[in-house]
Formats: structure tokens, C-alpha cells, sequence
């Protein structure tokens, strides 16, 4: 059976998905959330909200999935407790180090992999099971044959997004908001830049990074018979008439096998952005998948309407059966819930009846009145002994009571081990100036200053290094060689990666750097060394332990985090930061260049969108693939404050080169040597000062 998971942003829209048919609701509670502006809930309404939900038959799933400071941890580890002991049933995580603590604190409490981290492949899905992970959900952009591929191999349970507002980038790997804002999407605190006009070389008031709203609803069938587990309608910050709309659209559409075109007026009348659109599912990836939302008023009447199918009503979900025994000398009623639980109640003593004696159509009429209560009676078995009544008052109150008693049963907690976190060991890291790595985007980049300098890792993206196994086995023999993974790489791309992998290995290489958790598996089969990069969003000392006991050589900080969160970071391993290079702050399955034109000029560079404000954002790939990295117009620049790197105990500092040509290349190993100070027209100091909530 699929399961309908429903968004509740607020106790009215957890009654609206609830009453509309929702199998399962997703929640955040306090600080730790991806949807830090929707109304959530407290410690107290959680376990409100859990009874409310366990009682007619719907799990909880709490959504933990934001990147957790070491100063936030404890707070952190308080709200798995929490949410552990008040009976949810799963919690949503993006944070590595917040995967360890769940399973150690509350191992009796599912853990499901975020959409935050960027799970797009088989071996990620398999990474995830190996932690532990119950349930992945998948990153969007995967079409139905990648995700039919990933259920039909996976040892876990798959959810994917059914309905709602898509990312432009690939979630979990979106700094965009935090860049231009301080406002991060990995921290629940997205302030959707992504629906802002931009233009291609000057402003246009063009919408190159609106997505339309996703929906699948004419796919249920298919995804069920791939064997998806859950699907998942998007909208915690939507309002409660819009979880009801779409939940009980989607229950009617599963339940009834077939959308007519009513139900797709609903939705389009509950929200849209110019239509809907599946391109990310059908593979049909472009410019159709784009729209905004334009004003329009829902008629007050319709919005009345939604909200009566939940607004004081119970609309009886859980089925239940009765058996009641009016006996010459005893009445008792029992009822039992699908689950099995039951509960009886001892009525009054029956009396011989003077004129109408009960019957057992009258009783089985009675009982069956469970309206305004969670309950629906499907079946009741009496046993009525002849000659004898019971008042109508009598029966009611016994079928109040027994029902009362269910109730209280099924909203009692299901006991849970409850452990103590792990400490994780402080290694403060190596004294003094960091080493310096280099990253480089093209071939140009690789000029003789930039080789002859001392470096302690040469990032160079592995489809260079495979096609010019020349150069590939020279800087092999001459640098520690590290190649660069794309951080995106679907199943199909997968075989050619490995063979890349291998080939490069074969001329020298030892080392990957990986951006995502998909490829540490492929990586160790070629067998090479890893090194982590930035994206895996590594954001507090647990996570970096988890690298060092998986034996990763280094790992690459978030460029999230303050200065004094990395110095203060424990560093079980060789910990980086990138100081010089346009920060990648998204990437995006759509070819931006290809939404312009028509086709796809990847490679021939120089292309970026520029906002209101005039702020570029230079666009290159992910790769050798079709994927755009949307880049920060101001570079990042420390190479004048070489002291305050120096006090942070990292093993290094990365140049990371996108669009620069050869001769900005050189420009910036002077800068460096010279420490050339900081100009805040063209550089940023990035996060690592101000932070990001
Ligand atoms: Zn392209």
C-alpha cells in the first residue's frame, strides 16, 4: 500500500490532513526543521499532535532535517528524546552527525534520509540502509525509470515528492539564500531567491529559476506498482485549506484509481504556478517545467467549504468491530480496533421488558452511531438474551465509554529505549598556516605558477583527467593528484564514471574528492582513496567523525559555517576550508543555457544570470555533464588574513578556480604570495564572518 504523506505546518493543518486522508503527516518541532517559517510546534504540541494522530490511525514523522551546530547539539539530542518518548514514528535527517545521534538516542525510532541529502542513486540508497536509514527520499529530479531502477534494487523503503513546490536546485545543495541573505535552505531558513527575477547578461525580469509546482497525481498507480513506499505532497508553510485540498484529492485519486477534471480544478485552485508539471518524473526536462504564481483569489465560498472537511468534524477513519451482550443479568460491550487492541465496559443490569423488549437489530442500530468520533463501526456482533431491555441512555453511555477507553488506549505511548549520546573525541587539528590545495574547473587553469606551487592536493575534475591520460600521468607523477567527482551522477552515468575511475587510477591517481554520498561506494570499489568535499554539507564535529571512522583522507568544511565554529570543529580527520573562488550555490538539473536558447551551449562558458540588484551569478557545469552550476558573481577571498586561517587547526585552504582564464589564475597565486588586500567590489568574505541562521 502506498502511503499519503501529508505536510502539517500547524495543528489546524495536521487536522486537515488528518480528517482528508492522509496515511502519515510530517511535522517540525523547534529550531530544527527545513521549514524554520511555518507556524511548527512545541515540545507540547508535538505530543498533542501524536496523540491526535496515533489515535486515528496516522504516523508521525518528524522532520529533524537541518544542518546542527556542535553548540546546537545537546539541544538537539533534547528534542530527539522528546519526540522519541511522545511516540513519533520516524524522524526526517539531513545531518549526518543528527543520523548518528537518533539511532544512538532513540533506537527504536525509524531514521528516513532528508531529500536534503541529495540521495539520487542506488548507492546512495545502499549507504544509507549500511547507517541504519529505514527510508530514503529521493531527490526530485529523478525520472520514473531511475526511481523504478532504485525501488526494484533497494534494501529500503522509497518515498518520493508527489505533489507541490519544486527546488531549482538539487536540494540539499542550494546556498543561494544563504549567499545573498545569510538566510540558509540547509538550515530551514530559505527565503526562496529562486522565485526572483533574473535575466541572462543584464536583468530581464525573466524567471529562468521558478519552477512550476510538481504533481503526479495521474502516476499513482505506477508508482505504487514500482514499489515507491510513500509519496510525499510538499506545503508545511502552505495554509490548512491547501493540505486539505490536495491530501484528500490525492486519497480520492488512490482510492478511486482515476483524476476527472474536477479534481485537477481543485488542485489548480488550491495553488499553482501557472499549471503544474512532471517533466523531472517524464524525463522531459526544459522550459515548460518553468512558471510563477500569478494573483488570483480563491472564491471565500470554496475556501468555507474546504475547510468543513475538517473544521469540528471526525470524519470516522478507523474502522472498528463491536460485540455487545445484553444478558438477563448483566450488558457488556467490547470493542476491538484493527490493530487488535480492545476494551469492554460493563453496562447496567437489564430489565425484563413491559412492553417493547430489545432486539438485536434496535442494539446493533445504536451501537453503530459512532459519528463525531474517530471511528467508523464496520461490524457488530450481539448477543440479546429475549424478554429483556436496556434504556437507550444506557447503551449510548456504554458505546461513549468503550469508546473513550479506545481512545486513551490508542494514544497511549509505546514504551522506547532511550540511550545516552556517544562524545565524540576533540581533536583540535595541525597548528599554524594551513597547506594550500587548488581546484581547478578547466585545463587552462593548470598553468605553471599554479603547478609549481607547493600543494597539498590538486583537485582536477576527473573527466580531464581521463581524457588526456598524458597530462593525467604527468601531474600524477609530479602532485598529489586528487580527481573531482560531479557531485550529481544518476545510476545510467554511473558505469561511465566507474570506468573513468578505474582508467585514472590505472594512470596514477589515488584520490577522489566526493560531493555526494553516492559515490563513496562506487569510489571505494575503484579503490581509491576519499577525500569529502563541500557537498556533503559536513557542519559539526560528529559528522567529521563519521568521515574518519569510514577513513576518508580529509574532508571540506561547509562554507556555512563561522570561523569560530571551524576552529572550535573537532578534526578527527584532515579538515579544509575553501578561502579563494566563486562558491557553487546551486546545481540545477535544467541546462540553463539550453532554457535560453534551445540547446545546450554548455561549453562555451561566459554565460550567468544577473538579478534586480545587478549581481552576476556566472553558470558553468557539474562535470563533463549538462547541469548547471549557478556560481557567486563575488569571489570568496582570504588570501589577506593568512593569520586568522592560521589559528583554525585546518590541514588547508583550497583556491577553488571556476571561470577564471589563465592569467586570473596567476592574478590570484600574486594575491596570495603578496597578500593583496580585500576588495569588496569583485570579493566576499562569504559566510565565514556573519554566519547564517
Ligand atoms: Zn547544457
Amino acid at each position: 500500500m502506498l502511503e499519503l504523506l501529508a505536510p502539517a505546518g500547524s495543528m489546524e493543518a495536521l487536522r486537515a490532513a488528518v480528517q482528508n486522508g492522509a496515511d502519515a503527516v510530517y511535522l517540525g518541532c523547534g529550531a530544527f526543521n527545513a521549514r524554520q517559517s511555518a507556524q511548527n510546534f512545541t515540545p507540547q504540541t508535538l505530543m498533542e499532535a501524536v496523540k491526535y494522530c496515533h489515535v486515528r490511525g496516522v504516523a508521525v514523522h518528524l522532520t529533524l532535517n537541518t544542518l546542527v551546530s556542535d553548540r546546537e547539539e545537546s539541544q538537539v539530542c533534547d528534542l530527539i528524546r522528546h519526540a522519541a518518548l511522545s511516540g513519533v514514528d520516524a524522524f526526517i535527517v539531513q545531518d549526518l552527525g543528527v543520523v548518528e545521534l537518533c539511532r544512538r538516542i532513540a533506537p527504536g525510532v525509524p531514521v528516513h534520509g532528508s531529500t536534503q541529502m541529495t540521495v539520487h542513486s542506488l548507492a546512495g540508497v545502499r549507504l544509507c540502509a549500511a547507517w541504519g536509514m529505514t527510508r530514503v527520499v529521493l531527490s526530485r529530479e529523478l525520472n520514473r525509470d531511475e526511481i523504478a531502477y532504485i525501488c526494484q534494487n533497494s534494501p529500503i523503503e522509497i518515498e518520493v515528492f508527489a505533489h507541490g513546490a519544486l527546488c531549482m536546485g538539487y536540494s540539499g545543495q542550494c546556498y543561494l539564500s544563504a549567499a545573498i541573505g545569510g538566510r540558509s535552505g540547509n538550515r530551514g531558513r530559505c527565503a526562496q531567491p529562486c522565485r526572483q527575477s533574473y535575466g541572462y547578461g543584464r536583468w530581464e525580469n525573466r524567471y529562468p529559476l521558478s519552477l512550476k509546482d510538481n504533481c503526479l497525481i495521474r502516476e499513482l498507480k505506477a508508482l505504487e506498482a514500482m514499489g515507491v513506499a510513500s509519496i510525499k505532497l510538499e506545503g508545511r508553510m502552505k495554509r490548512p485549506e491547501y493540505v486539505a485540498t490536495v491530501t484528500a484529492t490525492y486519497r480520492k485519486a488512490m482510492n478511486e484509481g482515476g483524476v476527472t477534471r474536477p479534481m485537477m480544478q481543485d488542485l489548480t485552485r488550491a495553488f499553482n504556478r501557472q499549471g503544474f508539471t512532471n517533466g523531472y518524473y517524464t524525463g522531459r526536462i526544459g522550459r515548460e517545467m518553468f512558471g510563477i504564481r500569478e494573483d488570483h483569489q480563491e472564491p471565500p465560498s470554496w475556501m468555507a467549504a474546504v475547510r468543513q472537511s475538517y473544521e469540528g468534524v471526525e470524519n470516522g477513519r478507523v474502522d472498528i468491530k463491536f460485540i455487545a451482550n445484553v444478558l438477563a443479568d448483566r450488558s457488556s460491550l467490547t470493542v476491538f480496533d484493527p490493530e487488535g487492541r480492545n476494551c469492554t465496559v460493563v453496562g447496567p443490569r437489564p430489565e425484563p421488558a413491559r412492553t417493547v423488549a430489545l432486539t438485536e437489530d434496535s442494539l446493533k442500530d445504536r451501537l453503530r452511531k459512532t459519528g463525531g468520533t474517530p471511528f467508523n463501526c464496520v461490524e457488530v456482533e450481539t448477543v440479546v438474551e429475549p424478554g429483556y431491555t436496556l434504556a437507550a441512555a444506557a447503551i449510548n453511555a456504554m458505546r461513549r465509554d468503550v469508546l473513550n477507553q479506545l481512545t486513551a488506549l490508542r494514544a497511549r505511548r509505546e514504551s522506547t529505549p532511550i540511550n545516552k549520546p556517544v562524545k565524540v573525541p576533540h581533536y583540535p587539528g595541525p597548528k599554524g598556516a594551513p597547506e594550500i590545495t587548488a581546484q581547478v574547473t578547466t585545463r587552462e587553469q593548470l598553468t605553471p605558477s599554479l603547478l609549481r606551487l607547493n600543494l597539498g592536493a590538486l583537485y582536477v575534475p576527473l573527466h580531464i583527467l581521463a581524457g588526456d591520460p598524458g597530462l593525467c600521468r604527468d601531474l600524477a607523477s609530479r602532485l598529489p593528484l586528487v580527481a573531482v567527482l560531479p557531485r550529481i551522477v544518476h545510476d545510467d552515468e554511473l558505469p561511465r564514471i566507474a570506468a573513468a575511475l578505474r582508467a585514472v587510477k590505472a594512470l596514477g591517481v589515488r584520490e577522489a574528492l566526493v560531493g555526494n554520498l553516492g559515490l563513496l561506494i562506487p569510489v571505494r570499489e575503484a579503490g581509491l582513496g576519499i577525500r569529502g568535499d563541500f557537498g556533503l554539507n559536513i557542519y559539526n564535529s560528529r559528522a567529521v567523525n563519521l568521515l574518519r571512522e569510514m577513513e576518508f583522507k580529509s574532508a571540506c568544511l561547509s562554507f556555512e559555517m563561522t570561523l569560530p565554529q571551524i576552529r572550535d570543529v573537532s578534526k578527527g580527520i584532515p579538515c579544509e576550508i575553501i578561502s579563494y573562488g566563486r562558491l557553487p550555490l546551486m546545481v540545477t538539473e535544467n541546462c540553463l543555457f539550453k532554457n535560453r536558447t534551445g540547446e545546450c551551449t554548455c561549453n562555451q562558458g561566459g554565460a550567468k544570470l544577473v538579478d534586480k540588484t545587478g549581481a552576476e551569478f556566472p553558470v558553468i557545469k557539474d562535470g563533463a555533464s549538462c547541469r548547471s552550476v549557478l556560481l557567486n558573481g563575488k569571489k570568496l577571498f582570504w588570501l589577506d588574513r593568512q593569520d586568522d586561517l592560521a589559528k583554525l587547526g585546518i590541514w588547508a585552504e583550497r583556491l577553488y578556480f571556476t571561470t577564471e582564464n589563465p592569467r586570473e589564475v596567476d592574478g590570484v597565486i600574486r594575491a596570495f604570495r603578496d597578500h593583496t588586500p580585500f576588495d569588496p567590489g569583485a570579493c566576499t568574505r562569504g559566510l565565514y564572518l556573519r554566519g547564517v541562521e
